[in-house]
């Protein structure tokens, strides 16, 4: 039986140990990012609290994780579907309810408005949401600048920079590795004829379905190229872009001197995530196996093919026009990949739809965040009403 001073210390214990747990909440916690980023929890439950989660439809799912990590709050499509949390919107999860970081882990231009709202309310942000930099990083990162908000991201390659960079000023270059995806030395017939099987069957990486196809055309590379360019400030000159099919370079920095500091790592992705939601710390967590060159035996690097990917080459010159482009890119580019992935059209027609539609597309420099919205709208609808004719 414990004294009552022993209580009394014990609880104390409790209360200092709750407090020095990092509060979390994550956007996105049934789809790929969301579900390793609870694994990488699990593994370091003493370190973190879970405040709330967000999911879309998937409330099976949702409700085994509530029930399992016990946030306060939670967030589904269908509000009456959540079972053992409060129910609160996205926005609100991203007010000021008591979380230090959100991991922002929604595919989507979904992810855009809450990232803005939490930025606003000074918390940290793990992002791992593409379009929220492509869409608006001129937007966001002067923002983040202003409230002296940190966003950590969590994709490999930028993470991996992230990791190599002490003084931004005295980097010459970002140099983003890609794997070049199932179709790296396949002839561009057998590419244009790809099945959606044969696009999906990433060789490294085991990412969910929209990002894989965009892995397939390297336009998942030049949309990464974008985000390199907003969250490191940096020249789409000095931005490059090599391939490395084993996927262990994650991605590396030269600096003005030409000395190289990369990051190397197994292709998993609770690395990246778990860098993002303990940053500036380091811990053992799930890490499943230790490093060895002698095992990765060889490291190979090349040029892209930029024939054969046109998407980078359509990704870097929207990133250097800057302004609705990217905006653009983005929104046709995803909806051609979903009528890719129902069968409607060819790989390479994501492509020609893409080019087709930014020449159709009316400039603007500056837009503001409902003018994105806007284009993106905009851009979507005039793009199915091409795949349909
Ligand atoms: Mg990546």
């Amino acid at each position: 039986m414990l004294s009552r001073t022993q209580f009394t210390v014990k609880n104390f214990i409790c209360i200092i140990i709750k407090l020095m747990k990092r509060k979390i909440s994550i956007l996105g916690s049934t789809g790929s990012i969301g579900r390793q980023a609870l694994e990488v929890i699990e593994g370091l439950d003493d370190k973190f609290e879970i405040i709330a989660l967000a999911a879309g439809h998937n409330t099976d799912l949702l409700n085994e994780q509530i029930r399992k990590f016990k946030p306060k709050y939670a967030y589904a499509d269908d509000e009456s579907k959540i079972f053992g949390a409060k129910y609160i919107t996205l926005d609100e999860i991203c007010s000021d309810i008591g979380t230090d970081i959100i991991l922002v882990a929604v595919s989507g231009k979904i992810g855009l408005k809450p990232t803005i709202t939490a930025i606003n309310n000074g918390i940290d942000i793990a992002l791992a949401n593409k379009e929220t930099l492509v869409m608006a990083g001129d937007i966001v990162m002067p923002l983040a600048k202003e409230k002296g908000v940190n966003i950590i991201p969590v994709d490999s390659e930028h993470c991996a920079i992230h990791q190599c960079i002490k003084d931004i000023s005295q980097v010459e270059k970002l140099i983003i590795t890609a794997s070049g995806g199932p179709f790296l030395h396949k002839s561009v017939t057998e590419m244009k004829n790809a099945t959606v099987e044969q696009a999906l069957a990433h060789p490294r990486w085991n990412m969910g379905r929209k990002i894989t196809v965009d892995s397939a055309t390297l336009m998942n590379k030049g949309l990464e190229v974008i985000e390199a360019h907003h969250l490191f400030a940096m020249d789409y000159d000095k931005i490059q872009v090599v391939v490395h099919p084993q996927s262990i370079v994650h991605s590396a920095i030269e600096y003005v001197d030409g000395s190289v500091i990369a990051q190397l790592g197994l292709p998993s992705m609770h690395i990246p995530i778990q860098y993002a939601i303990t940053y500036p710390e380091r811990y053992e967590g799930i890490k499943s196996k230790s490093f060895s060159f002698s095992e990765i035996a060889r490291l190979d690097f090349e040029e892209p093919d930029w024939e054969k990917f046109k998407t980078l080459h359509i990704a870097y010159e929207c990133g250097k026009l800057g302004g609705s482009y990217p905006v653009c890119m983005n929104a046709v580019n995803e909806e051609a990949v979903f009528a890719f992935l129902k069968g409607k059209i060819k790989l390479f027609e994501i492509i020609d739809t893409v080019e087709k539609m930014l020449e159709l597309h009316k400039f603007i420099q500056n837009p503001s965040l409902d003018e994105i919205f806007e284009i993106d709208k905009e851009a979507r609808a005039k793009t199915l009403e091409l795949l349909s004719n």
